[in-house]
């Protein structure tokens, strides 16, 4: 069985382009290039050098010695929290920068919830001196005014989002209906390996390199480029296809996806879409999403922002449903408690997000003998003022 997009896109049953008709043109235009650029030397000359002196790759394997004691396993963390800007979002705004340039493309355009994606596409927009923006909920913009105030101070402009509940869904619609009339001068970055194809396909190549780099440091570090497990949060589930990428036909390495249970998985009040998600269209790609008996789409909860999503990407949804990968669901409680130990005793205080998938080490017990590798999705600073307030700090 294959784990990587066909060539329509699909992964298994999952993915395809379900997209207006108006947007034909410009999802055909990336289609029929994004492979044949990622593959001119120029290119991977010029995204290999920014991913080194801007991005700061390769991020550090890092092995935690008190954590692996406490679980009586051997962990390492991959320590994308290390990234410029502070997430491995940059990875995938740097290829579709370039990608958009080799289009000829002279506009960007992008859609965010809690900010962290349009702060990316920001960034890579005024590193390269590109007219940015960005779509958000109104609602959201006023949620999230340190991620406002970052864009704006970076050069973008924040458009708010007005219609319906004025949150992600929205500022997405909105985002569409510009590409739709700026089909030649304008390239839509999507932050996840969600969206029509080729967008998760194109944005688990740039995030590859997660995986690319793991296998490359465990060998130097235990003479094997293969770890027992990768273990991600997943959101749209760009950070797990990364870390998962190289290791997703070697049936040797388990993959194992942690969604955000929220509440709890019968709650009302969560985000664990495999689980709880039923085969549906959403943002142009056909996979599992938490919907109504009727087909609406449900508001997800999660206590992390980048969790908080109501669909997954189409590669997740066919590692779910394949039995490829091992998937569980946290609750926020749970991820909280684990961001704080990883804190203590590590010294790394970690994205919510990625507390997620340390909050793994609690329900699932490893062998002594294992060598778990956990990407550490982002750093927390973002995330201090719900530490503090859950913790009363
Ligand atoms: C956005 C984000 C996520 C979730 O997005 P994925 O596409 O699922 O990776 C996870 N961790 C951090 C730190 C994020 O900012």
């Amino acid at each position: 069985m294959s784990y990587n997009a066909d060539e329509k896109g699909y992964y298994g049953e999952f993915g395809g382009a379900f997209i207006p008709e108006m947007l034909y043109p410009n999802t055909e235009e990336l289609r029929h290039n994004y492979i044949r650029i990622m593959d001119e030397p120029s290119f991977k000359k010029e995204f290999d050098q920014l991913l080194k002196d801007y991005v700061g790759r390769p991020t550090p394997l890092y092995h935690a010695k008190r954590l692996s004691k406490k679980y009586n396993t051997k962990i390492y963390l991959k320590r994308e929290d290390l990234c410029h800007t502070g997430a491995h979002k940059i990875n995938n705004t740097i290829g579709q920068i370039l990608m958009a340039k080799k289009l000829g493309k002279n506009r960007i355009i992008a859609e965010t919830g809690a900010g962290q994606h349009g702060v990316a596409t920001a960034t890579v927009c005024a590193l390269m001196g590109i007219q940015c923006v960005v779509y958000m909920g109104e609602v959201d913009i006023a949620r999230q005014a340190p991620n406002v105030a970052r864009m704006k101070m970076l050069g973008a402009e924040v458009r708010p989002a007005l219609s319906g509940s004025r949150t992600l869904k929205d500022a997405t619609n909105e985002a569409i209906r510009d590409w739709i009339n700026n089909p030649v001068d304008t390239h839509y970055i999507i932050g996840s390996v969600v969206g029509p194809h080729p967008y998760p396909d194109m944005v688990a190549r740039f995030q590859s390199v997660i995986s690319e780099e793991i296998k490359a440091q465990l060998k130097e570090k235990e003479g094997t480029e293969n770890p027992d497990y990768v273990v991600a949060c997943v959101g749209g589930g760009s950070n797990a296809a990364g870390a998962f990428y190289h290791y997703l036909d070697n049936p040797d390495v388990g993959v194992i996806a942690v969604e955000a249970a929220g509440k709890g998985i019968n709650s009302g009040e969560s985000a664990a879409t495999s689980v709880l998600g039923k085969v549906g269209i959403i943002h142009g790609s056909k996979t599992l999403l938490m919907q109504t008996t009727d087909g609406q789409i449900t508001e997800p909860y999660s206590i992390s922002a980048g969790l908080d999503y109501p669909g997954v990407g189409p590669m997740h949804a066919h590692l779910y449903r394949s039995g490829r990968g091992e998937f569980v669901s946290i609750t926020d409680d749970d991820a909280m408690k684990a961001g704080l130990l990883l804190s203590k005793l590590e010294g790394i205080i970690p994205a919510i997000e990625s507390s997620h998938a340390l909050a793994l080490l609690e329900q699932k017990t490893f062998k002594p003998d294992d060598i778990v590798v956990i990407n550490l999705s982002g750093r927390g600073d973002k995330d201090l003022d719900t530490y503090i307030n859950y913790f009363k700090l």
